[in-house]
């Protein structure tokens, strides 16, 4: 099946086809020549990923997914949520972000967060949304210099290194992106055995 991602990111597109597997064709925004921003600027990150994905069903017409991610912090009400990549500024510097977020909770004794990933699919036509989280405590230092953005500073919960200190195999068994792929692919795997 071939499906687009809609996604600028090479990174981001090697691992998901790492995560689908060989019975997807997973094209890129750069394969069907669509080298424009698409813009992110929705209230929410369901709003986001959506918006995204009907976008390139609109000029392309063909089976779509984006995904969209936040860090919501429950002292800071879920902020940065939506506007994790630019908390700090236009420029989405990690090192900004995770000083402001630092700073933000200086004096906060619950340092509960979570990061989230949503998904939007347009599959002929019909639009379904996939969800993954994983819990976790804001420490107040840095640790590690793996992963990237909120890496540091995000210990999950039931570990005792931050992101930052996996690698990325082991971040992948837990990480909010990787559940939330992983669904996409029960989803789509399961509607090939229907197909069969
Ligand atoms: P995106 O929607 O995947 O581009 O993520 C938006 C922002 O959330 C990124 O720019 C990062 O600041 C943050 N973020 C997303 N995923 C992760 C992660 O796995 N670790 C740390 N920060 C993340």
């Amino acid at each position: 099946m071939e499906i687009i991602f809609a996604s600028n990111n090479l990174n981001k597109i090697r691992e998901i086809n790492n995560i689908l597997g060989s019975s997807f064709t997973l094209l890129s925004l750069q394969d069907l020549n669509l080298t424009e921003d698409i813009p992110e600027n929705e209230k929410t990150l369901e709003g986001n990923a959506l918006y995204k994905a009907r976008y390139i069903f609109k000029a392309t017409g063909k089976n779509v997914f984006s995904d969209d991610t936040g860090l919501e912090v429950e002292a800071l009400n879920g902020r940065p949520g939506v506007h994790s990549a630019r908390f700090a500024g236009e420029n989405k510097n990690s090192e900004a972000n995770i000083e402001k977020l630092l700073s933000l909770l200086e004096n906060e004794a619950n340092r509960n967060a979570r990061f989230r990933t949503v998904i939007a699919l347009i599959l002929e036509g019909k639009e379904y949304v996939f969800e993954g989280t994983v819990m976790g405590k804001i420490i107040k230092y840095r640790r590690g210099k793996q992963g990237f953005g909120y890496d540091p500073v995000f210990m999950p919960d039931g570990k005792s290194v931050t992101f930052a200190e996996m690698d990325l195999k082991e971040k992948n068994l837990i990480s909010h992106r990787a559940r939330a792929f992983e669904k996409l692919r029960h989803f789509l795997l399961g509607l090939q055995k229907a197909d069969n």
